[in-house]
């Protein structure tokens, strides 16, 4: 209403000039009001009655794909990135590299929108998805940089990202090379110009920017030696990483509370990880599925399967929480609100459990512990203790504990703030089974993406690796060079 009262008085009063405004400013109250001042009197400038805020002019857009080219009903959008992004692009903490396209230059807008499938649209997808996902946990972590594994003594290496770096249906992390190294390939009894490129998948990106993230908060974590739930933790946070950052953007959290009647074990694409690239591996529900039943007396020391115990207790845990505050709130936010502020507090609690748990050798039943301790300690609801408590213990990775009787026997109150089955807040459980393979074994890691096959976390040693630094050839070649050494020095 005031907006067009003043759109009336300016055009009235700075009169012929007024001509050229409609192209600009559509809408029928300024185009009759500028017809009106073309026979008005000369210009005369009326200064507005209220300053216009001047926003900072950093940011800049990005065109990216919601999941990958294969979820069509999800697409691609626009994202704002709202740091300083320059030509690469590249900014303080991430370069893209790709041999005679990078750096790409910002269109006249300063944006880095480029056709679907072309070099440069790679290249600026996979910045974005990678700045998104550094982005969010910087801001569970306080708005805190999380240092790379390199980022010792002053060191501020960015992180190298290749969203082309050869043929191959895999994607990796390798802090030797400080990069993110993505692959593509035609799927087999596809024709050539069938090209998956695992650098389009929002989740491949997100999951293999958590390997680095990870790396940087526990570098002790991509040890080989450790057990295999430790490995089984890094697979899984990068799994989590996609998930919580896809519920990090409002359009995907609202399309999945639509889609899903906002129960989150309905079929989504959110528990599919990785649509494209799974299909084109013969796996119709994406690369891994988060909504899942497996529990660790299914899955021996096999890493990748293991991971997926984690995820999918973390999985449900989200969902029962997310039931919950949706009933809780029901009157007053709308659900997407919900989900979004449910995932985030959940991402933040996962986040500080994994920086609270053990430097190296980690179990799911530590970082379970310091989700309860953190939990309680930050006035979660007591129920939310007993999601976890309860979500854990059926997976087989913790005690059983009381309510977990009830969730069984569909008894559970899930919608009292106050529940824990026995009246205890507990905030400390055991581990279920010491014995089981997925502590006790080796790793078997056959199944994992590429970082967890890269050889510098298999044959470095775990007390090296655990120290952040830089990691070079020769570290990876430590015992052969040792060897040369010795037989040359005869
Ligand atoms: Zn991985």
């Amino acid at each position: 209403m005031t907006i067009h009262q003043q759109d009336v008085q300016e055009s009235q009063s700075t009169g012929a000039t007024q001509i050229e405004v409609p192209a600009q400013r559509p809408g029928p109250v300024s185009r009759i009001a500028a017809l009106r001042g073309a026979a008005a009197a000369a210009p005369q400038a009326v200064p507005r009655p209220v300053p216009v805020p001047v926003p900072a002019r950093t940011g800049h857009r990005f065109l990216i794909y919601k999941q990958d080219p294969s979820v069509t009903e999800l697409g691609a959008r626009l994202a704002f990135v709202p740091t300083v992004v320059l030509n690469g692009p590249t900014d303080a903490r991430v370069r893209t590299e790709m041999q005679g396209v990078t750096p790409v230059a910002r269109n006249v807008n300063g944006d880095f929108v480029f056709a679907p499938g072309s070099p440069q649209f790679d290249c600026a997808h996979t910045f974005a998805v990678v700045r998104q996902a550094i982005a969010m946990y910087e801001r569970h972590n306080g708005g805190n940089p999380i240092p790379f594994a390199w980022n010792v003594g002053g060191n501020t290496d960015r992180l190298s990202v290749f969203p082309r770096a050869g043929v191959g249906a895999n994607a990796f992390y390798s802090r030797t090379a400080k990069a993110l190294k993505f692959l593509f390939f035609t799927p087999e009894g596809q024709p050539p110009t069938t090209v998956v490129h695992t650098c389009r998948s929002f989740d491949i990106v997100a999951h293999e920017t958590g390997h680095a993230l990870l790396d940087g908060l526990k570098p002790g974590w991509l040890s080989a030696a450790g057990p295999p739930q430790t490995g089984g933790l890094h697979e899984s946070f990068g799994d989590l990483t996609a998930i919580f950052l896809a519920l990090a953007q409002p359009d995907q959290a609202e399309a999945l509370i639509a889609l899903t009647k906002a129960n989150l074990h309905d079929k989504s694409f959110l528990a599919d990880v990785a649509e494209e690239f799974g299909r084109a591996l013969g796996m119709p529900s994406g690369l891994r599925n988060a909504d899942n039943d497996l529990k660790l007396s299914q899955v021996g020391n096999e890493v990748h399967a293991i991971s997926q115990v984690f995820t999918g207790a973390i999985y449900d845990v989200l969902a029962d929480i997310v039931a919950f505050e949706i009933a809780r709130q029901r009157r007053t936010k709308d659900p997407t609100i919900v989900l979004i502020e449910s995932a985030a507090a959940l991402c933040r609690l996962v986040f500080d459990a994994i920086v609270a748990a053990p430097a190296t050798g980690a179990r799911y039943v530590d970082v379970a512990n310091k989700m309860l301790q953190i939990s309680a300690s930050r006035g979660d609801p007591a129920i939310y203790r007993t999601f976890i408590r309860n979500r854990f213990a059926v997976r087989e990775i913790t005690t059983a504990a009381t309510p977990l009787t009830d969730l069984m026997s569909g008894q559970m109150k899930m919608t009292e703030a106050d529940y824990t089955g026995d009246g205890q807040d507990v905030t400390e459980v055991d581990a279920l089974d010491e014995q089981s393979a997925s502590l006790r074994a080796e790793q078997d890691r056959s199944r994992c993406c590429g970082t967890m096959q890269m050889p510098e976390y298999q044959v470095v040693d775990a007390e090296k690796l655990a120290k952040r630094g830089s990691l070079e050839d020769d570290d990876i070649l430590r015992d052969d060079l040792d060897e040369l050494r010795r037989a040359f020095s005869k």
